[in-house]
C-alpha cells in the first residue's frame, strides 16, 4: 500500500521517521491521534525484517494507544515509538538522542517501556528530556505490574462471563515484565475468586532460561513456543508479540479464553470472527491491557497518587463489551472498537493538558 494510503486508511495525524549515523538510531514515531489529548505511546526495539515492517509496527501500535486511551475513559492520545535494533547501534547514546526528538515535541508527546527497553535505555531518554516514565520509579510504581493487574481483570470477567469454575489451566505465551508478573498473580489471587480452586500454568518463552526460571518460581510447565497457542487450556494469555492469531491459528486454538498483555494480538477482525465462531470468548487487548496506560496517564497528567481503583475497572468494563458483543451476536473485538471510536469526536484538537515532566531529568 502507498504511503498515504496507509495514513489516510485510519487516519494518521503525523509520523516520524528518525535516523542517525553516528549512533545507529533509526527508526519511526507515529502519532495517531491527539483529539482527547497529548499523546502517550511506549518505545519498542526490535529487529525488524524491512523498514516497512517496522513502520507498519509504529502504525498499528499507535492507533492501539488512541482506542486504549479512549476506552480507558482518558483524556490522552496514542503514539508510538519503534527503534530498529540493528548491529551499528550505540545503544546508549541512541537513547540519548532519542530523548532530543522526544523532548522538541514539549509534551505533546509521553514515551514509555514497550517491548525490548530496559532500566538502562530509559535512563538514558531521561537524560534529555522530561517526558519519559522512567523506571524504577517509587511514586509511579512498576508500570508493567499495572499491566498485569488489569489483565488479570479483564480475565476474571471472562471466567465470570463464561462461567468457568473449579480448578483451571491458564496458558501464558512470553513470561517477561508482563507476563511473569501476570503470572505470579495468577497463583496469588486466583482461590480468591468465587468458584475457582486453583490454576495450573503452562508458561512458554523463547528465553528458555527465563522460562525455566518462572517455571522453578511458580511451579509451572514449561512448553515449546510453538505448541503454547494450542495448548489444552481454559485461558490463553499472549503477553509476547502481536499477530499470533490469525484466522488459520485460532482454529488451532483449545482454550476458551484468549485474554491476555500482548498488542494487536490479533491479526485482523477475521481472526476475531474465527474466535467468535468458535465460540471462544476473546477480550480486546487494548480493553485488558491498559493498566499501564492508566498508571502513566494519571500519575504524570492528573496527578494520581494510587490507580489501583480504575484498575479494578477493567472487570465491569470487560463484562460490558462482552455482554454487548452476546446480545448483538459479533465479536466483542467490534464492540471494543465501536466504543473506542465514539469517544474520538472530529475535528481534532487539543485540549488544554500538558504532561507533567519527570523531576529529575538533567533538562528541567
Ligand atoms: P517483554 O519483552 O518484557 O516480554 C516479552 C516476552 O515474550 C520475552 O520474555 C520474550 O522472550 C517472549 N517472547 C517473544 N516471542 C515469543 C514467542 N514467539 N513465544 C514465546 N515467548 C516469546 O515485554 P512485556 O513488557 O512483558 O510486553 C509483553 C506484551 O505486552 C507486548 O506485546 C507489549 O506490547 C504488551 N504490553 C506491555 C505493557 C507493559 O506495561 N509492559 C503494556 C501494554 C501492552
Amino acid at each position: 500500500m502507498e504511503f498515504f494510503q496507509q495514513l489516510s486508511a485510519h487516519d494518521y495525524e503525523q509520523v516520524i521517521a528518525f535516523n542517525n549515523n553516528a549512533t545507529g538510531l533509526r527508526g519511526f514515531l507515529a502519532f495517531h491521534d491527539t483529539t482527547l489529548g497529548p499523546a502517550l505511546g511506549g518505545v519498542r526495539i526490535w529487529r525488524y525484517a524491512s523498514d516497512a515492517d517496522a513502520l507498519t509496527d509504529a502504525l498499528r501500535l499507535s492507533r492501539g494507544m488512541t482506542y486504549k486511551a479512549s476506552l480507558a475513559g482518558l483524556p490522552c492520545g496514542g503514539a508510538k515509538t519503534v527503534v530498529m535494533l540493528n548491529d551499528d547501534i550505540r545503544r546508549e547514546e541512541a537513547f540519548v538522542g532519542l530523548g532530543c526528538l522526544v523532548e522538541s515535541f514539549a509534551g505533546r508527546y509521553f514515551c514509555a517501556r514497550d517491548v525490548g527497553i530496559t532500566d538502562a535505555d530509559l535512563a538514558a531518554i531521561a537524560t534529555t528530556t522530561r517526558y519519559v516514565a522512567k523506571e524504577p520509579s517509587p511514586e509511579l510504581g512498576d508500570i508493567s505490574e499495572h499491566t498485569a493487574i488489569g489483565v488479570w481483570q479483564g480475565m476474571r470477567a471472562c471466567l465470570s462471563f463464561a462461567g468457568i469454575k473449579g480448578k483451571i489451566r491458564i496458558a501464558i505465551q512470553g513470561v517477561g515484565s508482563v507476563g511473569h508478573l501476570l503470572a505470579r498473580i495468577l497463583k496469588r489471587e486466583a482461590n480468591a475468586m468465587n468458584g475457582i480452586e486453583g490454576v495450573e500454568l503452562l508458561i512458554a518463552d523463547v528465553n528458555e532460561s527465563r522460562a525455566a526460571a518462572v517455571a522453578r518460581e511458580l511451579g509451572a510447565r514449561v512448553l515449546p513456543p510453538d505448541e503454547i497457542l494450542s495448548a489444552d487450556c481454559d485461558v490463553l494469555a499472549p503477553c509476547a508479540l502481536g499477530g499470533v492469531i490469525s484466522p488459520e491459528s485460532a482454529a488451532r486454538i483449545k482454550a476458551r479464553i484468549v485474554c491476555g498483555s500482548s498488542n494487536n494480538i490479533l491479526t485482523g477482525l477475521d481472526a476475531a470472527d474465527a474466535l467468535a465462531k468458535r465460540r471462544i470468548i476473546y477480550a480486546p487487548d487494548y480493553l485488558v491491557n491498559a493498566g499501564g496506560l492508566i498508571r502513566g496517564a494519571e500519575y504524570f497528567l492528573l496527578g494520581i497518587a494510587d490507580s489501583h481503583p480504575s484498575l479494578m475497572k477493567i472487570y465491569e468494563r470487560t463484562h460490558r463489551v462482552l455482554n454487548i458483543a452476546r446480545d448483538r451476536n459479533v465479536s466483542p473485538a467490534v464492540i471494543a472498537d465501536e466504543l473506542a471510536e465514539a469517544r474520538l469526536i472530529r475535528p481534532k484538537r487539543y485540549n488544554n493538558l500538558t504532561w507533567r515532566g519527570s523531576a529529575d531529568s538533567r533538562n528541567a
